[in-house]
């Protein structure tokens, strides 16, 4: 789990997914599940009781604290359909 503080954390995670292009499912607003090596993972988003998005991942780097290539590719979705929902 990691929190997110800025785009720029996420640079290296993003080029990443960019290049593996992971398939990312929608399950619903915050929660998808996005294809690794080992198969899927489970993403999750929430604010914690301080505001800070709190970021998990099921995966070996995530449960480091990484900021793994799952996260990015389902935060590229989770922005895009935040955004859909403030301009609907
Ligand atoms: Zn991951």
């Amino acid at each position: 789990m990691f929190i997110l503080k800025g785009i720029e954390q996420l640079t290296n995670a993003i080029a990443k997914a960019k290049k593996i292009r992971p398939r990312v499912h929608f399950v619903n607003f915050g929660h998808y599940q996005v294809s690794g090596s080992k198969g899927y993972y489970t993403v999750t988003m929430r604010k914690d009781d301080r505001g800070n998005k709190a970021v998990e991942c099921r995966c070996k780097g995530a449960e480091k604290g990484l900021v793994c290539y799952h996260a990015a590719a389902a935060l590229s979705l989770h922005v895009g359909l935040a955004r859909q929902r403030q301009t609907a």
